[in-house]
């Protein structure tokens, strides 16, 4: 597909066209990926974060959050918890948290391959290529960084680098690639200041990645943030923002699916905290095969506020288990067993 096919698809407005997305995002994602909707237990396991990220409400600058960083104990009783669930994949989330050293989180990596069967995601920053290593020898599969815009100049604009450091998050997957490390990246949809252009340059860098998994949502903005509170950025043209809309969301989704047919694509918490009734169907059914129902102890979840109102952070992980399986269920669609690795090299691209 053209960049010039995909902007013309994310602007379109026209109900039937959009109908035929679909139609086609779910036929290639049933072709390429099948019908199992894969579930990973996602653990909040540090919202400490030295980033001053101006887009999420964990940045360093929050001194509203209270901070909390699990144990290994808390950690490892989640993980066990996720066995029972009958849960392929643990995906542990943290703010850029260096009190999580690199052996202490090594030796929880091993406890987790060593003691269950669970696959093991991080995402846990930018991390050094020492640190991505010694995960990786630990035992972790795959790991999750988002390039979240394209745009140099306004990637740069909503997260600062630290000093002395550049970010540039495509070096890092190449040296997390070359670890062997399963690659999940993705963006946030209508980010002040970011055009169809860019998002439409977004959708090609998801094919040219090769990626394994790919997460989008939309930017939701928290008022404890320079971007919550819409300052610091240039307005595009007009007609040129992108909206950072459920429809958006939907948009991407499926254009995603039908770049990257073999890939892993999450329906998001960001898209059912805009539609909680059903974003995550509806996600589904337009190019979604993964789930991610949280398994951070109660205590935490509400401390782990990247953006306000944020879906199910009052459910038990029993409730999240029982809310996503109906889901699935609810639109026809199998529960995944197994680890739910990407199938992105394994096998032939079917297309439509
Ligand atoms: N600290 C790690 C990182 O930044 O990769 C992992 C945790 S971070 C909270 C995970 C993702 O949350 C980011 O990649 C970003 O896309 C998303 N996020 C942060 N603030 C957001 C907001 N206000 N709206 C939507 N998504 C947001
Ligand atoms: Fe920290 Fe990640 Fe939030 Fe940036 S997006 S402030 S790195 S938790």
């Amino acid at each position: 597909m053209t960049r010039d096919e995909i902007r013309q698809w994310l602007k379109t407005a026209d109900e039937a066209r959009l109908e035929e997305l679909w139609l086609r995002a779910d036929e290639v994602r049933r072709r390429n990926v099948g019908d199992e909707v894969h579930l990973r237990g996602l653990m909040e396991i540090s919202n400490f974060c030295v980033r001053s990220c101006r887009y999420c409400g964990l940045r360093v600058e929050n001194t509203g959050v209270v901070r909390y960083r699990m144990a290994e104990e808390e950690i490892m009783d989640c993980a066990r918890q996720a066995v029972a669930f009958g849960y392929g994949t643990v995906v542990l989330q943290a703010g850029e948290d260096y009190g999580i050293e690199r052996d202490w989180m090594a030796e929880l990596i091993r406890r987790i391959k060593g003691e269950t069967p669970l696959a093991v995601t991080l995402s846990l920053g930018e991390r050094s290529e020492d640190e991505f290593a010694a995960w990786r020898e630990a035992g972790a599969d795959r790991y999750l960084l988002r390039f979240e815009t394209s745009n140099r100049a306004l990637y740069d604009a909503i997260h600062p680098p630290l000093a002395g450091r550049r970010s540039d998050r495509f070096a890092l997957f190449h040296t997390l690639k070359e670890l062997g490390y399963e690659i999940g990246s993705g963006i946030m949809i209508g980010i002040p200041g970011q055009t169809y252009d860019d998002l439409a340059w977004d959708i090609e860098i998801f094919q040219i990645l090769d990626l394994d998994m790919i997460g989008v949502g939309p930017f939701i903005p928290h008022p404890a943030t320079p971007l919550g509170r819409m300052r610091g950025t240039h307005a595009p043209p007009a007609g040129e923002q992108v909206p950072n809309s459920e429809a958006m969301t939907y948009r991407v989704m499926a254009l995603a699916r039908l770049v990257s047919p073999r890939a892993n694509i999450p329906a998001t918490s960001a898209l059912a905290t805009l539609n909680l009734a059903q974003g995550r169907e509806l996600g589904l059914m337009r190019g979604g095969n993964v789930v991610m129902p949280n398994l951070t102890p109660q205590e935490y979840r509400a401390m782990y506020e990247i953006y306000p109102a944020k879906a199910c952070i009052d459910e038990t992980a029993d409730q999240c288990r029982g809310c996503m399986t109906g889901r699935i269920r609810s639109i026809g669609r199998a529960v995944g067993s197994g680890r739910g690795d990407s199938p992105n090299r394994s096998r032939a691209v079917q297309s439509e």
